[in-house]
This record gives structure tokens, sequence and C-alpha cells, in this order.
């Protein structure tokens, strides 16, 4: 480390040059650390300073094609409050809300069911300032009490619902690289001439990893499990989870970067991209199970909300429409439900706890 490297205070710095200076410091990130300082770091990460969701950013998310989306997920919670008894109060948390749209969409929903209106209280889970204040003024005129905490453990106690949308896949996702017969860290490092670059890390020994063939990628989410430990100990609760991802664990890199709706290197530019990863639902629902919640799913996004109702709910929204708004109506609509756009990439998970009925559109084995 040369003096003249030391001179200018790193904390000043862009993203990009503080991740430099602690991987020259410090040794190569992790794959998660890299991707929770690119979105969640204080003064340059892409959550907690930007706001990336809608047209302008980077990428869209389904609450922010339709308004259905979020009614739809309304009405699912007030079937499910209604499966739990009609507690007298209900504590509805949603974690991740982006700009608040599908929070904003579900309580459109609620007018139309005063009981579930008066007995509701919604909890926002977001950790960055700029995302709260975003939902803030999505939400000021909400007819309920509205409350703002940065993690899972502040929920109120009581019967619980769930909403969280495209939220797993922004949990930093940690790699595994198969090299010979053990598994290995996959880290982000600098090359030679000073620029990220993925390498191999030190040697994991954890007797549950799998085996694959050398140069395999194994991605686990440790987030995921802190999560599911926190919801496996509520009741009643019921939690929706969608995102995009697959339904057969399998082997592979699936970290991505998106910068104003088109794919980009994830190493390009820190901070100033979306950085993203795919949710394994098969994993997830084994771990969900494993701490004894009662799994629902995953379902494909377009069955999912086409049994929740959307094509009814379109065709009353193209009653009132002018031609211009009937052709964005069903071309949003399509987007989510179409196997070809969202439909089939996204995917629907719901857990509940002991004793509950399957929440709809589910059905016993399914
Ligand atoms: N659900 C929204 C936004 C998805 S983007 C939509 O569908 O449009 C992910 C959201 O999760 C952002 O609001 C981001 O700030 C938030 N987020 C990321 N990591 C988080 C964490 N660990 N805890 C709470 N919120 C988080």
């Amino acid at each position: 480390m040369g003096a003249r490297r030391h001179a200018r205070d790193p904390a000043d710095g862009s993203l990009r040059q503080r991740l430099k200076e602690r991987i020259r410091r410090h040794g190569p990130l992790s794959v998660a650390d890299y991707m929770g300082a690119c979105l969640s770091d204080a003064s340059g990460g892409a959550y907690a300073c930007r706001q990336p969701i809608g047209a302008a950013g980077d990428f869209i998310t389904a609450p922010e094609i339709s308004q259905i989306f979020g009614e739809l997920l309304g009405l699912w919670c007030v079937a499910v409050w209604q499966s739990m008894g009609e507690p007298a109060a209900i504590a509805l948390a949603e974690l991740g809300p982006g700009r608040g749209t599908l929070m904003a969409d579900a309580l459109r929903a609620w007018r139309r069911v005063p009981k579930f209106l008066e007995r509701v209280s919604v909890v926002l889970v977001e950790t960055s300032p700029v995302m709260a204040e975003a939902q803030r003024n999505t939400l000021q005129d909400a007819p309920v009490p509205l409350n703002w905490c940065a993690d899972l453990g502040q929920l109120p106690s009581g019967p619980l619902i769930l909403l969280a949308n495209e939220f797993i896949d922004a949990l930093p996702v940690r790699q595994l690289v198969r090299r010979g017969d053990v598994w290995c860290e996959r880290v982000v490092t600098l090359d030679a001439d000073g620029a990220f670059a993925f390498a191999k890390g030190e040697a994991v020994s954890d007797a549950d990893l799998p085996p694959a063939p050398d140069g395999a990628i194994l991605e686990t989410r440790p987030a995921v499990t802190e999560l599911l430990s926190v919801l496996a100990a509520r009741a009643p609760l019921a939690a929706l989870f969608i995102d995009y991802g697959h339904d057969e664990t399998g082997f592979g890199d699936t970290l991505q970067a998106v910068a104003a709706h088109r794919f980009a290197d994830p190493l390009g530019a820190p901070g100033e991209a979306d950085l993203s990863a795919h949710v394994d639902f098969v994993a997830l629902r084994r771990q969900a199970e494993a701490l004894g919640l009662h799994c629902y799913g995953p379902m494909l996004q377009g069955a999912f909300l086409l049994k929740l109702g959307l094509s009814a709910r379109r065709d009353r929204l193209l009653q009132h429409a002018t031609p211009e708004q009937r052709a964005a109506i069903m071309s949003s609509t399509t987007r989510l439900v179409d196997p070809r756009q969202m439909g089939a990439l996204f995917k629907a998970l719901a857990f509940t706890s002991h004793g509950l009925p399957p929440p709809p559109p589910f059905h016993p084995g399914i």
C-alpha cells in the first residue's frame, strides 16, 4: 500500500472506489457482501440512495405494471383474514414495499370491505430511507394506521398477514463454486488491471452441501434462513411471496444486474445498477417446511393471478376505459400472466402457520 493511496479518505469516494479500497486492504469480498453493498450501502447503494423502480428507473415490477396485481393481493389478504376467523386486530406487513404501489392498490380493494379496513394496521418493512419516503408519499391518504420498521423482528405480536413481491430476489446471494470435490466461496476481487473480477475463495466445509461437477456454482441466501425462522415463530400467520426464480434446484450463476431496463455487468458499476438473483423456490419451500410452516406452491404467477380472478377484474376495468386505456389494460394484464412474459418466470409461494386452511387459490394437493 503506497502512501499516495492513503492520502485520500476512502469514505469520500464513490462506492466503486471504496469497495476497491476495501478489497486492497482486507482481501476479496464474498459475492453476498458485494451484492449487499451494491444494494444497501448507506452512501452509494442502489436502494439506499436512489429509487430504481419504474419507467424512469432501472426495472419495473408487477404492481407498477397493473393496479390489478395489488388489488388481487389485497383481496387475498381479506380471504386469509376470514380463514383466521376474522381476528379483531390484524397486522398486515409488506416486505420491501418499493414505491408503495402494491399497498395503495390493496388499500383500494379493502375500501370495499369496511369490516377488514377497520381491523387492519399496516407495517412497511423497509431498510432504505429513500424508498420509505417514496412509500410515505404514495400512501399519505391511507385510511388505516401505517408504521415503518427496518426489521422483521420489530413487527407487532398477534395475527399477521405478510406480503412480499420481488423482495427475496434483492436479498444478497451467497455463491459457492465447486473445485474438484470441495466447495469454495466465490468472491469478488481485483484483477491485474485493478478491475473487479470474480475468483475462487476459501474452501467451505459444510456436510449438507451436495456434490457437483467441477466448476458448478451453488447459490444460497443466508438472510432467508433468518426470515423464515422469524415467520415460523408466529401464529396465526399467512405469508405470500412472489418472485422470479426456478422451481427446480440447479447449479449456476444467476446474479444479474439491470440498469435502465437493460442487462448490465454485475461488476460494472457498483450501486448504479440493480442486482438480483433467482429465488430457489424448492430450497425456500424445503427450509420453510423444516421449520414447521405449511407451504403452498410454488404456483406460476400467471395461473395464480388468473385463479384469483384477474380476468373478471380486468373486464370490469375495460367497461369504463377509453380506447387507449383498453389497450394499456390488455397489454399490462397480458404481461403479468403470459408465460412468455412474467407469467411463468415469476412464481407464488404461500406459507401458513399450523391449523389454517390452504389460502386461495391453493387447494389440498397443490
Ligand atoms: N415490492 C416492490 C419493490 C421490490 S424492490 C415492488 O414490487 O415494486 C425491493 C425492495 O426491498 C425495495 O423497496 C428495497 O429497498 C427493499 N429491501 C431490500 N433489502 C431489504 C431488507 N433487507 N429489508 C427490508 N427491505 C429491503
